[in-house]
Order: C-alpha cells, then sequence, then structure tokens
C-alpha cells in the first residue's frame, strides 16, 4: 500500500576522534541519493550540520566552499534544508590527516552553553545555513530543527531561541526512548506518544497541547520480535559498507549497548533496515498514517541507495510544506 512517508537526512561528518573527509562522508554519497529522487520524485528533508559549517568558516575556507556547494546542490533538486547543531564543533581541533578530531564533547548538547551563547551560536548556525540556501532559492525560510544527539530537552532552555528564529517544527522526538549519559548527553522521550505521527506542543516536545506553538514530527517507532530482529542485523551487517572513513561519537556504556542490542523496539531508519526485510519492515510500521524516517548519508552503503530506491518508487515522500498540508487536512476532519 501506497504511504506518505518523510525522509530525513541528518547531512554532517562522523563526530568522534575521526570526522573523516567531506568528500568521503558525503560528497561522494550526495549525488546517488539525488538521483533516486530525480528518478522517482518526492522531496527529502536534509538537516544540514551548521555547527560544521560555522567552524569552516571561521577555519577552512577551502572546505566550507564545497560543503556550501553541495548544500546548494541539493537545494537546486527542489528538496528542503532543516537545521541541525553538534555545538562540540565548537571544540573541534585538526588532525594530520585534514579531517577533524571531535572526541572533546564537554559542550555536546545546546544545553551545555549558558543562555546567551546558545541564543548567540543558534542564530548563528542558523544565519549562515539560511544564506547559503537563499542564494539558490529566493523567500526560502529555514522553519525546521533536529538538535544534535536528539538533545532537545529539556526544552525550556531552548523554546525562547525557537521563537526568535521563526522555527516551529522539530525533529528530535524517538518517542519512549531515555538516555541519561550526563554529563556529555541527556534526552527524556518517555512521555511522548508513540501512535501519532506529529503533535503540537508548547512547554516540551513530549506532551501534545492544543494550539501549542510548536509542531512536533517525531521518528516513527515500531516494535519487531527478536528473531526478525537478529535476522535483519545478520542480514544489514552483510551489506554494510566497511570502508567508512569516520568515527562515531562513541560514549555509549556497555550497559546502554546490550539494552539497545536486547529491546524490540526499533525506529524507522535507513541506516540499519536489510534491503531485503524493507517491505517487512514498513508494514511493522502500520500504526501510523505517515512513517518518518531518519537516514545518515556518511553511513550508507549501496545497498542504502537501492533501499532509498525502493523506498520512493512505492511511497510518497512529503516536503516540508506537505507535510504542513497534511497537519491542515487531518485538523480539518
Ligand atoms: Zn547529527
Amino acid at each position: 500500500m501506497k504511504k506518505d512517508i518523510i525522509l530525513t537526512f541528518d547531512y554532517e561528518l562522523f563526530l568522534g576522534k575521526d570526522s573523516g573527509s567531506l568528500k568521503g562522508c558525503i560528497g561522494d554519497v550526495t549525488d546517488d541519493i539525488l538521483n533516486v529522487f530525480k528518478k522517482h520524485g518526492g522531496v527529502g528533508i536534509f538537516f544540514v550540520d551548521s555547527s560544521y559549517l560555522v567552524h569552516l568558516k571561521k577555519n577552512c575556507i577551502e572546505e566550507h566552499n564545497a560543503y556550501s556547494d553541495l548544500i546548494r546542490n541539493i537545494v537546486k533538486g527542489g528538496h528542503d534544508i532543516g537545521l541541525h547543531i553538534h555545538p562540540h564543533w565548537l571544540d573541534a581541533t585538526k588532525k594530520e590527516n585534514g579531517h577533524w578530531d571531535l572526541s572533546d564533547y564537554s559542550r555536546y548538547r545546546l544545553h551545555s552553553l549558558t543562555p546567551n551563547e546558545l541564543q548567540d551560536y543558534f542564530k548563528e548556525c542558523l544565519d549562515n545555513l539560511q544564506n547559503i540556501v537563499a542564494s539558490v532559492r529566493d523567500n526560502y525560510k529555514i522553519t525546521t530543527f533536529r538538535a544534535g544527539g536528539w538533545s532537545i530537552t529539556p526544552f525550556n532552555d531552548l523554546r525562547d531561541t525557537f521563537l526568535d528564529s521563526d522555527i516551529d517544527m522539530d525533529f528530535s522526538v524517538l518517542p519512549g526512548d531515555f538516555l541519561d549519559q550526563k554529563p556529555i548527553n541527556y534526552y527524556d522521550f518517555r512521555q511522548a506518544n508513540t501512535k501519532k505521527w506529529y503533535w503540537q506542543f508548547d512547554t516540551t516536545p513530549c506532551v501534545e497541547e492544543q494550539n501549542g506553538r510548536f509542531y512536533e514530527i517525531p521518528v516513527t517507532r515500531y516494535r519487531i520480535n527478536p528473531i526478525l530482529f537478529l535476522v535483519n542485523k545478520y542480514l544489514h551487517s552483510k551489506s554494510v559498507n566497511n570502508n567508512m572513513s569516520g568515527v562515531s561519537a562513541s560514549y555509549t556504556s556497555f550497559y546502554g549497548k546490550m539494552r539497545k542490542l536486547m529491546r524490540s523496539v526499533k525506529y524507522a531508519s535507513l541506516d540499519d533496515i536489510a534491503l531485503k526485510l524493507n517491505r517487512i519492515m514498513v508494514r511493522k510500521m502500520k500504526m501510523k498514517s505517515v512513517l518518518c524516517f531518519v537516514a545518515h548519508p556518511k553511513s550508507f552503503s549501496s545497498s542504502t541507495i537501492q533501499l532509498l530506491d525502493q523506498l520512493l518508487k512505492r511511497h510518497k515522500s512529503l516536503s516540508v510544506e506537505m507535510i504542513r498540508e497534511k497537519i491542515k487536512e487531518t485538523e480539518n476532519k
């Protein structure tokens, strides 16, 4: 059955002790992604790591220009751009191999900045990205956000900045999930509705509030049985690209990793669905009328491109504008 889907891409390098290169992480794969969209139609929402952009502007102008060109190509392809921020870029250092070392996690969350720093930095990230987008598409305004490391809670620290920046749609919630890796990372989505594909909120993105000023579009959560979980894991591991150039931020404890491995809850992600099982997986996401997927181009392999191809062939991927229309439709029913 044809479904409405939302395909979101976190457009960034690796965020640990070796970032990998711009070309290796996202440069080479971007054309492949755009070509699949061209073939089937549909729109992707690219959450561009603008903290990387801001860092490059001050520290490496050639890489800044190359990253900007990639972003412009995405916009020219008719896709949407959202804001994504990893504040620990503030503490990045350049390595001998030309990559970046991002292993200083002391400012991993926006919440680790003072209120004034947070407001200024958020604005700087947004303005830089907005200018690049505006250079190829007039009147386009960035209105969507996904927090780096999903750290959107407590929202109180960000609320005024959202209002000042006219950001009214957030994509940072993994319903039901909870992570306490203080002081590095922390989020709590245990109160979030696991059945709805969107809701309005005001005080926290986890709790629906009628007439709230913001919209939450959570990543689709679904359940599979442990056997399917293991089969998928096995099939997927065979197709993973082994020459990935960077190192992911890894501060997750052994206990945290085990917990993830043992549970049957999954979040819709192009990064870890085995190609052969994608129809079954999509069927498991049954209760939602719109499915929201997350994807990381830095981890793409040729099988991820095929997965994207199959999804776009069967389903319709919505732009931010179409999401807004769909919400209006739903509310008028
Ligand atoms: Zn990210």
